[in-house]
């Protein structure tokens, strides 16, 4: 149904579905034939195929998981063996199709294919063989796949350029140039003949993808003068990583056009905020894409967004810090936990860190309001409370008292003889019940205390929950439990009479993209 992939381009350009409903990174099957001898497989990443007089050439191979499915998608368009793969960069969803290929070569007695790069491709693989834990961890949050197992074997490029390179297949001339931008090692690939240009990742049908939260560092500038090179070479079909294509000169002048546009203005607002002494907070809450920009249908921020941009940009020219002298050398995210949850109470949040059984009974007091769904539970867990604060007290004042005790007993000479030893005695007694006395008192207070830390712990708790339902944007005092808070506040406002205020939770509103 090769028009209907190109119909659904168009219909996406114009507006009359989006972005969101059609995702870039979305895995789509299916084949274009975008003109005479060139295919288009939408899938995650794209296939671009062209056919030549000496095999098929493929910019892109698809991730692991499609390849199959592509391969039999092209083999119903051409039976040409694989003659050469140009890889567009070195992402896997661009670079792990190719086994599947070369098995089919050696099985058919067909020259095995070979495989083009640009030379600081093999850099990003052997830097994932560094990285695979890393890159498991982040692309399983990233997709929210919790299965997603990160390679350990590449097919690494059989020959590399640096520059240019003009490609000579079966009769075609491809134009082969290097390019940074989402990546260091980016092949632009230019079929002069058929007006027919691929892009990889530099154009993908949503805001630029350098901003990405998690990923080694992009080149929004160097990526916009790829973008308006592009622009010039008066293509005609556009082919991109991710996305449908582009047809139409205009428009591909437009598309590259804007999106150059769109980085040069981050960059340049990014920049100016540097260099006058600006911090990075400014530049995240102040530089903005050109207006109308953001809301084109191929810049839409559905996979990453223009604040992430900015802080790559502050990386690319100023390194990490925000300059905030508070940031530099920040305390331990279990510390800065302890002084909100204590309230600015200094011994408390010292006592949170450094004592294992105070942070264990906060969190018990924590559990209160959770686990409170009716009368019984509460009754439960009030009383629960009481157990823990005369755990706490005992701990505390048994700590105390028995040494109190001995030094009053070594004071008044306990265990000696002679003259006057009797007499001291008499006196110990009385010393002895007023120190006893005292330390009762003692304990009582300490008790008293720690039922009201809890009570202002239950207090900041439920205020935390009132934040959250308000959807008011302040540091909750309880932030490393906000699930809960989440989870409370949303049964509360269920739980409440239909007079009060069905106020929507402002967190549940603001859904984000997902980098
Ligand atoms: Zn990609």
């Amino acid at each position: 149904m090769p028009d209907d992939i190109l119909e659904l381009a168009d219909r996406l350009w114009r507006g009359e579905i989006t972005s969101s409903e059609y995702h870039p990174v979305a895995h789509r099957r299916g084949l274009a034939e975008v003109r005479d001898g060139v295919a288009f497989l939408p899938s995650f990443g794209n296939v671009s195929a062209f056919a030549t007089e000496d095999g098929l050439v493929l910019v892109d191979t698809g991730s692991s998981f499609v390849a199959a499915a592509v391969h039999d998608e092209l083999r119903r368009w051409s039976g040409q063996r694989l003659n050469t793969a140009v890889y567009s960069h070195g992402h896997i969803d661009h670079t792990s199709g190719m086994p599947v290929w070369e098995a089919e070569s050696a099985e058919r007695g067909w020259p095995a294919p070979v495989v083009v790069a640009h030379e600081a491709l093999p850099r990003r693989f052997d830097r994932y063989l560094l990285t695979t834990g890393y890159n498991e961890v982040i692309n399983q949050r990233q997709f929210g796949a919790r299965g997603l197992r990160w390679p350990t074997e590449y097919r690494y490029p059989d020959s590399t350029y640096s520059g240019e390179l003009r490609l000579d297949v079966g009769g075609a001339a491809f134009r082969l140039r290097h390019e940074k931008g989402e990546t260091d090692d980016h092949t632009v690939t230019w079929l002069a003949g058929r007006k027919v240009l691929c892009c990889g990742d530099l154009f993908i049908w949503a805001s630029p993808n350098a901003g990405n939260p998690q990923k080694v560092q992009r080149y929004p500038r160097e990526w916009a003068g790829a973008l308006r090179r592009m622009a010039g070479l008066g293509a005609e079909y556009l082919l991109p990583g991710h996305g449908l294509p582009v047809v139409g000169a205009d428009r591909i002048r437009q598309a590259l056009g804007d999106t150059a546009e769109f980085l040069e203005a981050l960059v340049d607002q990014t920049l100016e905020v540097m260099n006058r002494g600006g911090r990075l907070d400014d530049a995240i809450h102040s530089v903005r894409p050109p207006v109308g920009l953001e809301a084109r249908p191929y810049l839409r921020p559905v996979y990453d967004e223009p604040e992430f941009i900015v802080r790559n940009i502050w990386r690319l020219y100023g390194g990490w810090w925000d300059g905030n002298p508070a940031t530099l050398k920040p305390a331990p995210e279990r510390a800065l936990a302890a002084a909100r949850a204590a309230q600015g109470h200094v011994g408390r949040a010292r006592r949170l860190v450094l004592d294992p059984a105070a942070a264990a009974r906060r969190e018990a007091v924590l559990r209160v309001p959770v686990q409170s769904t009716s009368l019984g539970p509460a009754l439960a867990a009030a009383a629960a409370l009481v157990k823990t604060a005369e755990d706490e007290a005992k701990t505390v004042t048994e700590q105390l008292d028995e040494p109190e005790r001995e030094a009053m007993r070594q004071a008044f000479g306990e265990g000696a003889t002679g003259k006057g030893v009797a007499k001291a005695m008499r006196g110990m007694a009385g010393a002895m019940k007023d120190l006893e006395d005292r330390q009762k008192s003692r304990a009582t207070r300490v008790k008293r205390d720690t039922l009201d830390g809890a009570l202002l712990d239950l207090a900041a708790y439920y205020r935390d929950v009132l934040m959250v339902q308000l959807g008011v944007d302040i540091e909750l005092a309880n932030a490393d439990h906000v699930a809960d808070l989440r989870k409370l506040a949303d049964r509360l406002l269920e739980a409440t009479s239909p007079l009060a205020i069905r106020a929507q939770p402002r967190w549940r509103r603001s859904a984000r993209p997902s980098p």
